[in-house]
């Protein structure tokens, strides 16, 4: 918050609201969890909540938060009848349990708190450990000492410990990834996504209910059916992130320690001790997988972003590589217009100092004038198109219109090098496809085509671009040249990255190239002439899947190679 804008408190007074509110209604939930006769609950959310809230505030608010949680315990803990001194203790060890297992995370990793990679993961699941381990000796031996219950040391320190552990596993995520905003970036809200979303949602909760809540599937046959919620919570560390994942955890949680706490599910055949136990550890292990899933997921969605964004940028800096080379052919092209526009103006100077002058003469010649304006802005027009950055965008678009502004903007290159073009463009249909990264392509095939011509004599030097429809699949361009060939040995290692036989070449047109191909769903050969000289062949499917670019992968396998 900048400083004149809303007062600088406002979200700490927020978040210690926040934190009085979810503490008193974790404490509440934990209340409602607890199995009768059992002095601890199976599942106590409060500690997890302030711990949650002191990973995701900054240090400076920690006692702020913690003093906020304080009326929220006294209110929650005193309404169940335990005396005063048992209640004041329990707020030290809860606490005690935060702040050792917020330090650790702090201390152990650099960043925001997000679960969204292994090491994340491992460092929450340490400090969630490493928290209920050492409270929970603080926490028995303040029980024993107000003499609170019946419970032995050992007896408590376990039970508390699990619970504990539980309880971080399955609140302190949802908030610390749904305060961290992360759930923003699953792009939830579209149709599509919601309607997923929904989807999972529902089939949690019919499979959580089936299996842990309705009562006609009663304890003793389920050790199959026990699993059901498990596919959905797969679902969910697939496709929604640490943020879906944790709440669909949390979902089938709460249901499970509800059944069990009920006498309903597979967890209710036991004494209460052994119900909280083994729903305790089927929970704990089943929390602890899902987590990790998600974050491994999450770790290669957000590698696989970074590799694309790479090569989107290596893919800018090769066009610019390439326009580079055609700037003196491109002033030229641009210098014609010009030129003829002057000349034009001139001319219609002479005729206005005339005593008549011939209207329909300057008419002709204003219109010469914008015809070449046009001609001038057209190439201007096209070089900015591959010059620009931005993001990928896959669009319905012409080939064949592509191929021709390609064309025409080396055009000039292409008669300085004297080299003919021919081309056979065959009615397509439309292509799916990023047109900026597909024209790069037919650009670079034209320019090595160009280079490759160099040690013909000028009269041999020809090119072919041809569009045609390809075999079942798709469509395909082919750029063949009349220049030296590929080498025997070269044919392989033409598209690996870096590998160039030119004095100043880069090594990097065809490796690209092949990346933005194999995004898009195509392929891309190259093959010797009969004639001599060259011919690559760039296949393309007409219609690729909505998201067109299979993503980065392909497109870091383009560059490694
Ligand atoms: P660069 O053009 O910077 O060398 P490329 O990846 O575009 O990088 O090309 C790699 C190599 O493939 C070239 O150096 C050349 O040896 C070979 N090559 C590409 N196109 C042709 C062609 N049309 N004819 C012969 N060799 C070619």
């Amino acid at each position: 918050v900048g400083a004149g804008s809303a007062p600088h408190y406002l979200p700490l007074a927020s978040a210690s609201v926040l934190v009085f509110v979810a503490y008193y209604l974790g404490a509440k939930l934990g209340l409602a969890l607890t199995f009768e006769p059992h002095p601890i609950s199976v599942l106590w959310p409060p500690n997890a909540i302030l711990l949650a809230a002191l990973l995701v505030a900054p240090l400076r608010w920690w006692p702020l938060l913690i003093v906020a949680a304080l009326p929220a315990h006294l209110l929650a803990e005193l309404q169940g009848g335990v005396p005063a001194a048992m209640v004041v203790c329990w707020f030290l060890s809860n606490v005690s349990e935060a702040l050792i297992g917020a330090g650790f995370m702090r201390a152990v990793i650099r960043g925001r708190p997000d679960l969204d990679s292994l090491r994340n993961v491992a460092a929450f699941v340490g400090a969630a450990v490493l928290a209920a381990f050492l409270s929970s000796f603080l926490d028995s031996a303040f029980v024993r000492l107000v003499g609170w219950g019946t419970a032995d040391y050992w007896e408590l320190w376990r039970s508390r410990f699990s619970s504990n552990v539980l309880a971080t596993l399955t609140v302190a995520p949802v908030i610390v990834t749904w305060a961290s905003g992360s759930f923003a970036s699953l792009q939830v809200f579209t149709p599509t996504r919601l309607a997923e979303a929904a989807v999972l949602v529902l089939g949690l909760l019919v499979a959580g209910a089936l299996v842990f809540a309705v009562p006609v599937v009663g304890s003793g046959a389920l050790p199959a059916l026990l699993y059901l919620p498990v596919p959905f919570l797969l679902w969910a560390s697939l496709r929604f992130g640490a943020a879906g994942t944790s709440a669909a955890f949390m979902l089938v949680a709460l249901l499970a320690i509800w059944g069990a706490g009920h006498g309903r599910g597979p967890f209710a055949d036991g004494a209460p001790v052994e119900n909280a136990q083994a729903v305790q550890v089927f929970l704990t292990f089943v929390g602890l997988m899902v987590l990790v899933l998600a974050a491994v997921v999450q770790e290669r969605r957000n590698s696989e972003e970074r590799a694309k964004e790479a090569n989107e940028r290596l893919a800018h800096i090769s066009r610019l590589a390439v326009v580079g080379e055609l700037t003196a052919s491109i002033a030229h092209e641009i210098n014609q217009p010009l030129g003829a526009i002057l000349n034009n103006a001139d001319a219609a100077e002479i005729l206005l100092r005339s005593e008549d002058p011939h209207l329909d003469e300057l008419r002709n010649i204003i219109d010469d004038i914008r015809k070449d304006d046009m001609r001038a802005g057209e190439v201007i027009r096209h070089m900015r198109s591959l010059l620009r950055r931005r993001e990928l965008s896959v669009q319905p678009f012409d080939l064949n219109s592509a191929v021709e502004d390609v064309l025409h903007l080396v055009g000039a290159d292409l008669s300085r090098h004297s080299v003919t073009v021919e081309t056979v463009l065959t009615p397509l249909p439309i292509v799916h496809g990023d047109q900026i990264h597909i024209q790069q392509v037919v650009l670079n095939l034209v320019m090595n085509g160009v280079d490759a011509m160099k040690g013909v004599p000028p009269s041999r030097r020809r090119l072919e671009v041809v569009t045609a429809h390809a075999e079942d699949w798709g469509i395909e361009i082919t750029v063949s040249d009349t220049g030296s060939g590929i080498p025997a040995g070269q044919m392989e290692r033409l598209f690996q990255s870096f590998f160039t036989t030119k004095p100043d070449g880069m090594g990097l047109g065809l490796a690209i190239a092949r990346s933005i191909v194999e995004a898009h769903g195509g392929s891309i050969r190259a093959e010797n002439r009969r004639a001599g000289g060259a011919c690559f062949r760039v296949c393309l499917p007409v219609r690729n899947r909505k998201e067109g670019w299979r993503g980065a992968r392909t497109f870091a396998r383009g560059r490694r190679t």
